[in-house]
């Protein structure tokens, strides 16, 4: 008789019965929110939900200014831009991060430059960061991967030292604090998206954080369509008063509307309670994990002195489960848990999502260019590992629960370990 759910034993959770915290969230608040904005007329932007919004983001994340922006792609890519940074400029990435952290500097016409991360945090590696600077680098994109914490202060120390801008892609990471400070206000500029997976949602949407008052200027004009702005903002049915001619810049529409920062406006006052679940639950089930045979909890780095977790992630090492693939675990811990269980992304230097190659039309600046920009010129071997062997992860949502729900994590592990030869 088999044990294991994926066989057809009986699972440690009846998902259907006792569904996982659903996501996202909202209530009454975001329903009125949303009529106010639909009653006003002020659908689009510069309303009073995004002027109110923008203000509670850079007050809640301690940077000078936030702009609302349509996602949290085109903000890497406007935040790029801000910075002066295209056509013979190198960024240095980290080769484990969702695609968009590569294209935005891509789409700037700048050089996408892949490094490896961290095995313990899966976050880049400062190391080799330095190692891959060039005359050519001008920015970095650290990126606090899933629950991980990107090393600030070595970025920031060799950032400082080489001249370069740095761009947090803070997606991840909404409310997250290192030192005491809160990402997207320890770097130049911070990257957000309020996709729906995301610890804050409008369905859609991104915003930037600075607290470079001639970098916010230059954002808010590339954000809109290159107007600058005479008065601080608008609020009026898009007549505002702008500078003169001679200060416009080329640019396009990379706005959000007010319904969306009226949803945004209630997530944003909901995130530091269910950071804070989150960041207990996590802490707790990594001390489960830390007991156990065959898996490692993403190290905590002692300077992050609050947790933010858009996935809940673990090492899983095959050799102590009598090499059962991490595919097949994963396999198993969703036929336990009734939930979705994911390998990390995939490295950039073979994702399926990022491939400049397929559009010569747009990239093919030179010849030079176009090799420079070919992905599989990078070694990436932390990524590729961590990603074909090592990666189980979890949607945030799971960390929503009860602890009795972390225990049956940890449950789920042990089940698997000891039946493991099953899947074998
Ligand atoms: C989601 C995400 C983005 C892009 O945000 P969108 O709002 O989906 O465009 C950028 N970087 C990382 C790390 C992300 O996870």
């Amino acid at each position: 008789m088999s044990k294991l759910a994926v066989n057809g034993g009986t699972p440690l959770r009846d998902a259907k019965a006792n569904p996982w915290p659903r996501w996202p969230v909202w209530d009454e608040k975001e329903e009125k929110g949303l009529l106010e904005v639909l009653a006003g007329g002020v659908w689009s932007y510069n309303g009073p939900k995004e002027l109110e919004f923008n203000r509670a983001f850079a007050e809640f994340t301690g940077a000078e200014h936030a702009l609302s922006v349509a996602n949290g792609t085109v903000s890497l890519q406007l935040a790029l831009e801000a910075c002066g940074i295209g056509l013979g400029d190198e960024v240095i990435v980290p080769g484990l991060t969702w695609q968009a952290t590569a294209a935005a500097a891509l789409d700037v016409n700048a050089v996408p430059i892949l490094v490896d991360v961290n095995e313990d945090n899966w976050c880049i590696d400062p190391a080799a960061m330095e190692e891959a600077i060039t005359p050519r680098t001008r920015a970095i994109i650290p990126v606090h991967l899933y629950g991980g914490f990107a090393d600030m202060d070595a970025i920031m120390e060799i950032a400082g030292r080489h001249n370069l801008r740095v761009i947090e892609d803070c997606a991840h990471k909404h409310g997250g604090e290192w030192k005491g400070r809160k990402v997207g206000s320890i770097g130049d500029a911070g990257s957000f998206s309020f996709q729906l997976s995301k610890l804050m949602t409008a369905g859609e949407g991104g915003a930037i954080t600075t607290s470079d008052s001639q970098l916010y200027e230059k954002l808010d004009a590339l954000r809109n369509c290159g107007r600058r702005p005479e008065i601080e903002q608008c609020g009026d049915k898009g007549a505002g008063h702008y500078g003169s001619e001679g200060d416009f810049i080329q640019s396009g529409n990379y706005r959000i509307t007010d319904f969306q920062a009226a949803v945004l406006i209630e997530s944003l006052k909901r995130l530091p309670e269910q950071n804070a679940i989150r960041d207990e639950n996590a802490k707790y089930v990594n001390s489960l994990l830390s007991e156990l045979p065959g898996v490692t909890p993403i190290r905590r780095d002692e300077r992050e002195t609050m947790g933010a977790y858009y996935n809940f992630s673990f090492r899983y090492d095959k050799s102590q489960f009598k090499g059962l693939d991490v595919a097949k675990f994963r396999e198993a811990m969703a036929g336990e848990l009734g939930c979705d269980v994911e390998a990390s992304y995939e490295p950039l230097d073979v994702c399926s999502l990022y491939t400049p190659h397929t559009k010569p039309c747009r990239h093919k600046l030179s010849e030079e260019h176009w090799r420079q920009i070919d992905p599989a010129r990078f070694s990436l071997p932390v990524c590729h590992r961590i990603y074909r062997e090592e990666s189980v992860c979890f949607h945030h949502t799971i960390l929503m629960g009860t602890k009795a729900d972390m225990d049956l994590l940890a449950k789920a592990i042990e089940k698997i370990y000891d039946n493991a030869e099953e899947l074998l």
